[in-house]
């Protein structure tokens, strides 16, 4: 019996689970999507055949979802202007998408989110992004480039696919899958993902929140501040956490668990760090998992207790009995509040680093390493991450060489001898002191920190990986002392010198594991429900003084 139910499991393409969650929402879809296909024999079989075999699945799913194929050099995508081979497009009697390339991998991602938006003809833009799109009143063509291994990609396609549906008066789309169409991504220079174009202009480099990507499809232009015209609902709630990564999911179970209505405050995707790690072997319970497998399982047990607020961003906190948290849609009333910010990648600061960067300079070898395919890299670094990294690009056919300014890595020894017993090249003693190119990176030079020696490498790509600076913005914003080295400054409790404030996880520094982390908020939720049932700040006269203050 068990062995039957294994074999059913592995006939169908998604898996029994996934199929069932997704007929139950396309079933209560109020209208059909029709989903055009468009492939060409002989031009890229492998993902047109990946595409059709998705599409069907989804069709086979639910009669919600109509799937009709079409031949590229048929009358049918000459009257559409279809050139590239596979092309989906949606809904094309009412709107303008178009997705160039298989939605698989993380893409699956957009391509739900894309079918149940359209289902409910709504785009579900939030109170304060719809104003900003009613002011839009010219055309906007917008292309976003995203990669099937790209955790980021689907929150901006799928904020691109809200302005199609809101405006199609005006809004064209095209989400564009950079590995089947190698060559308009070298046409746009578009080598990070996920990027954003508008009218042929970079208007986003990253996933942004939705208010942040309509505010620069309307000015054309990157938008890094995104100023809300009103403070929008009110929420109160015992505790509001900051930041989804392992640290803030870990701590949002143990506060709900410990019976503390919770808010967790995310502005990107969930998972933090690990949902760009390509693999955890660390983890303990799990072998070997990939990072993004390891993040599903964190946020369905995390969203089996708390009330998740992804894509939102806290513009401020302010500090008293009841702690204001603002975002860009809303405003909380906390009586604890726990900053889980984390960390961001660190930049070399050298030469043409920033300029770039999105043009051969990479953060991410899970996002931007499949497009590097038979081409020199460089990985910068030699902790856990460039090691984890330099492998993973290896093992996906990328000629990499580790680029490490000592001669001794820091990373963890099971993991640097895989570079060895892969004979990969590794630069020692080297740093990097330029990255140059024309339209993208061609050349880094190099200086050898022993013989002095400085000079140039050819190299298609720069994957840096020299570790994280915490993210502490809203910390010193809100007047939170910082240690030496830039982290939070807090007690065995995890308080921080703000009463009602705490922290957990990379942003308080120490050994930045996964586990460490995850430990770091467990604690600091359970410190929060002891302080709320006999707040320290009631009796501590020195503590109510800063409270006032
Ligand atoms: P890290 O351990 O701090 O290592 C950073 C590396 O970059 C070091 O080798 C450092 O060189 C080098 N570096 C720093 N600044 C540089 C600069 N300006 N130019 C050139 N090289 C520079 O950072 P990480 O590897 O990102 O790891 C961060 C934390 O996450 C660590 O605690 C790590 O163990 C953890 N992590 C865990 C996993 C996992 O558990 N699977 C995966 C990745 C990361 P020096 O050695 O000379 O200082």
């Amino acid at each position: 019996m068990a062995d039957k139910r294994q074999e059913s499991r592995q006939d169908s393409l998604l898996g029994s689970d996934v199929e069932n969650n997704l007929r139950m929402a396309f079933d209560q879809l109020p209208n059909k999507v029709r989903i055009m296909l468009f492939t060409e024999k002989g031009r890229n079989d492998v993902v047109n055949q990946a595409a059709r075999e998705l599409l069907k699945a989804f069709a086979t799913i639910s009669k919600k979802v109509e799937l009709s194929e079409f031949d590229l050099d048929g009358a049918e995508a000459k009257k559409r202007n279809v050139t590239s081979s596979p092309t989906l497009i949606f809904e094309p009697d009412r709107y303008s998408i178009r997705y160039l390339g298989a939605p698989f991998g993380e893409e699956g991602r957009t391509l739900v989110g894309m079918i149940l938006l359209l289902g409910f003809r709504t785009s579900n833009l939030s109170e304060q992004a719809l104003k900003v799109m009613s002011k839009i009143d010219l055309r906007r063509d917008i292309k976003v480039f995203v990669s099937p291994t790209c955790p980021y990609c689907p929150e901006q396609a799928v904020n691109a696919v809200k302005a199609a549906i809101e405006r199609p008066d005006i809004v064209s789309l095209e989400i564009i899958d950079i590995q089947s169409n190698q060559e308009t991504a070298e046409r746009y220079s578009a080598f990070s993902v996920p990027q954003t174009f508008a009218n042929d202009v970079l208007i986003a480099h990253g996933a942004q929140s939705e208010e942040l990507f309509v505010l620069s499809l309307q000015k054309l232009e990157q938008q890094t501040l995104f100023i809300p015209e009103t403070e929008g609902e009110l929420i109160e709630t015992d505790v509001a956490i900051v930041g989804g990564g392992p640290a803030g999911l870990a701590t949002g179970i143990y506060t709900v668990r410990s019976g503390l209505k919770t808010a967790l405050i995310e502005r990107g995707p969930l998972g933090g760090q690990i949902a760009a790690t390509p693999v955890v072997e660390n983890y303990p319970g799990f072998t070997r998992v990939p990072g993004k497998t390891l993040v599903d399982i964190l946020v369905s047990h995390a969203l089996e207790y708390v009330q998740i607020f992804q894509g939102e961003e806290v513009l401020g906190i302010k500090p008293g009995p009841r702690v204001e948290v603002q975002t860009n849609r809303r405003k909380f009333l906390a009586k604890a509040v726990i900053l889980a910010t984390g960390a961001n990648y660190k930049k070399l600061d050298v030469p043409g680093e920033m300029h770039f960067m999105g043009r051969g300079v990479s953060y991410c070898a899970t996002c931007d390493g499949p497009l590097f395919k038979g081409k020199r890299v460089i990985v910068v670094g030699g902790g856990n991450s460039a090691v984890t990294e330099a492998l993973y690009l290896n093992n996906i056919d990328v000629n990499t060489t580790l680029v490490h300014r000592r001669n001794t890595l820091r990373a963890q020894e099971h993991l640097a001898k895989n570079i060895f017993s892969n004979n990969m090249e590794v630069l020692w003693d080297t740093e990097v002191l330029e990255i140059k190119g024309k339209e993208k990176v061609n050349e880094v030079i190099l200086r050898n920190n022993r013989t002095g020696l400085v000079y140039p490498l050819p190299v298609d790509g720069v994957f840096v990986a020299i570790g994280y600076e915490p993210s502490v913005g809203l910390a010193k914003a809100l007047g939170i002392e910082l240690t030496e080295d830039g982290f939070i400054k807090h007690d065995s409790n995890h308080r921080t010198n703000i009463p009602g404030v705490y922290s957990a996880g990379d942003v308080e520094g120490g050994y930045k594991q996964i586990v460490t982390a995850m430990g770091q908020g467990t604690e600091a939720a359970l410190s929060v429900f002891e302080d709320l049932m006999h707040p320290y700040w009631a009796v501590d006269p020195e503590v109510q003084k800063t409270a006032k203050s």
